[in-house]
C-alpha cells in the first residue's frame, strides 16, 4: 500500500490524537516532539517540521541552529505505551535552507551506504541482523550513591532482577536464584518481561525470533530477524525504545551500557551481515566454512578498519571494559566457524541463503546507523581492494601462547585509541561520500569530551585503591 495511504489509515483506525515525529542524534539516542493530530492536514508531511539544533550534541552551532525534520512515512507505527492513541513516525534531517540532507544525520549516513553499495556493482542489498543485549536492574533512580554510578563497588551487593540470591539473609530454603545463559523461570525473573517487551517490539512491526536469558545474572537477549541496514538501524531504535518503557512499567531499568558489573559477561550487540544480488547470496562459496572469497575479502576489510571502527562500534569508554579475554567478547582479530573468542565468527548452516559473517566486537552503546554504515564500508573496501584476512583460527583464542596470541592484531583498548585511529583512518569511510570530514571531525570531538571527562574525574575504584593508602 501507498505509505501516505497506509499512514492515513492507521490514523483512522486507531482514533489517532497525537503523531510522534521521531529522530536519532549522533550519541544515537532517539529524540521526539508530539503534535496534534491535526497537523496532518497541514503540509507537514512535504514541508517538515523545524527544530532547534544546538540542542544535539554534535549537531548545530546556536547562530545556525534550525533544522527541519522530514518524516518517512514508511516507519509509521503505533506507539504501544502511550494511553493517549499516538502514531510513530522517523524522521530523516535536513537543512533549512539549501534543503539538502544533513550531513550529520546519522539516517542519512546509513542510507547513503546503501546506495554506494549500489554504485560499485559488487551486490545491490546488504541485509543486516544486529542482536543486542542488555540488563535489567532494579529501579536505580531513587538510590542514594555519591558518584551517580547507580552500582555499589561490591557486586553481591547488586540488587540484580529481583535475582533474590543478592539479597542476603538464610539461602538455605530458597530458590538459588542467580539465572544465567537459557534458564526457565523460576531462576530466569525476566521471562514475563522479556515476553511483554517482544510483544511491543512485535507491535511495532519488527519480527522479533527469540528471546532467552542470557549468560550474567540479570542479562536478557530478545533476537530480531534481519533487515535492509537502514531498517535494521530503525529497528534497533524501536528494540531499545520498548525493552526501557516495559523495564520502566516492571518498575526497573534496562541499561545497553556494555559492560555495568565487573567479572561477569557484558553486553554484546553482534552484527550480521550478508550481500546480495538479486536472489543470489554472494557470500555463499567453496572457500572455508562454505563462505565466498568475496566474503573473505569483506573480512578481510573489516579486520584491516578494525580499528578505527571501534569508533563508532564501540563507541563508549564503558565499551572497551568489555572487550577482554573470558568473557565471550572478541579481542583478537580472528575469523573462525565455530569460536565465539573470534571477532568474526561464521554461523554454521550448511543453507547458502544463511551464509553470513557476525561481527562480534560491536555493543549496544553504538548508534546503530552510523555503526552498520562503517561496518559496511570497511567490508567494502576489503572486497573491492581484495584484502586478504588470513587463515582462519579455530582454537580458544583467549587461551593461545603468549608468542602465538602476540602475532593476532586486536581490537582497540580504549576509546582514545579508537578515536585516533579513526582520524588516522578514515578515508573507506568516504568512499562514494558516505562519511565525510565534517562528520568524522565533529564525531572526534565528541568523544574526545567523553574520554576528558572520564580521564580527569576520580573514580571510585581509585578511592577503594588509594583513599586509605
Ligand atoms: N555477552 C557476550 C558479548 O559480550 C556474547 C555472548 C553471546 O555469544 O551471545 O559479546
Ligand atoms: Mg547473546
Ligand atoms: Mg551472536
Amino acid at each position: 500500500m501507498d505509505p501516505l495511504k497506509r499512514l492515513l489509515k492507521l490514523i483512522k483506525d486507531n482514533d489517532v490524537e497525537e503523531i510522534d515525529f521521531r529522530f536519532t542524534d549522533m550519541d544515537g539516542k532517539l529524540n521526539h516532539m508530539t503534535y496534534d493530530v491535526a497537523i496532518i492536514d497541514t503540509d507537514i508531511m512535504t514541508e517538515g517540521l523545524k527544530i532547534d539544533g544546538s540542542s544535539f550534541r554534535g549537531w548545530k552551532a546556536i547562530n545556525e541552529s534550525d533544522m527541519t525534520l522530514m518524516p518517512d512515512p514508511t516507519t509509521a507505527q503505533m506507539d504501544p505505551f502511550l494511553s493517549v492513541s499516538t502514531l510513530t513516525i522517523l524522521c530523516n534531517v535536513f537543512e533549512p535552507v539549501t534543503g539538502e540532507r544533513y550531513n550529520r544525520d546519522p539516517r542519512g549516513i546509513a542510507e547513503k551506504a546503501e546506495t554506494y553499495l549500489r554504485t560499485t556493482g559488487i551486490a545491490d542489498k546488504v541485509n543486516v541482523g544486529a542482536e543486542p543485549e542488555f540488563f535489567v536492574f532494579d529501579d536505580v533512580k531513587y538510590q542514594a550513591d555519591p558518584y551517580n554510578t547507580g552500582f555499589k563497588l561490591d557486586s553481591a551487593e547488586l540488587r540484580i532482577n529481583g535475582d533474590k540470591s543478592y539479597e542476603g539473609g538464610n539461602l538455605g530454603h530458597r530458590i538459588q536464584t542467580e539465572a544465567g545463559y537459557m534458564s526457565t523461570p523460576p531462576q530466569d525473573s525476566g521471562q514475563e518481561m522479556r515476553s511483554e517487551m517482544s510483544a511491543h517490539i512485535r507491535s511495532m512491526g519488527v519480527t522479533v525470533e527469540k528471546h532467552h536469558h542470557e549468560v550474567a545474572p540479570a542479562q536478557h537477549e530478545i533476537s530480531t530477524n534481519f533487515n535492509t541496514l537502514v531498517r535494521c538501524a530503525d529497528e534497533m531504535q524501536i528494540y531499545k525504545y520498548c525493552v526501557r518503557n516495559v523495564a520502566e512499567l516492571y518498575g526497573k531499568t534496562a541499561t545497553f551500557m556494555p559492560k555495568p558489573v565487573i567479572g561477569v559477561n557484558g553486553s554484546g550487540m553482534h552484527v550480521h551481515l550478508s550481500l546480495w544480488k538479486g536472489d543470489k547470496p554472494i557470500f555463499a562459496g567453496d572457500e572455508y566454512a562454505g563462505l565466498s572469497e568475496t566474503c573473505l575479502f569483506y573480512i578481510g576489510g573489516i579486520f584491516k578498519h578494525s580499528k578505527a571502527l571501534c569508533a563508532f562500534t564501540n563507541p563508549s569508554t564503558n565499551s572497551y571494559k568489555r572487550l577482554v579475554p573470558g568473557y565471550e567478547a572478541p579481542v583478537s582479530l580472528a575469523y573462525s566457524a565455530r569460536n565465539r573468542s573470534a571477532a568474526c565468527r561464521i554461523p554454521s548452516g550448511s543453507n547458502p541463503k544463511e551464509k553470513r559473517v557476525e561481527v562480534r566486537f560491536p555493543d549496544p552503546a553504538a548508534n546503530p546507523y552510523l555503526a552498520f554504515a562503517a561496518i559496511q564500508m570497511a567490508g567494502l573496501d576489503g572486497i573491492l581492494n581484495k584484502i586478504d584476512p588470513g587463515p582462519a583460527i579455530d582454537k580458544d583464542l583467549y587461551e593461545l601462547p603468549r608468542c602465538e596470541k602476540s602475532k593476532i592484531p586486536t581490537v582497540c583498548g580504549s576509546l582514545r585509541e579508537a578515536v585516533e585511529s579513526l582520524d588516522n583512518d578514515r578515508a573507506f569511510l568516504k568512499a562514494g561520500g558516505v562519511f565525510d570530514d565534517d562528520l568524522i571531525d565533529s564525531y572526534i570531538k565528541l568523544k574526545m569530551e567523553e574520554i576528558t571527562l572520564l580521564e580527569t574525574t576520580p573514580h571510585p575504584v581509585e578511592f577503594q585503591m588509594y583513599y586509605s593508602a
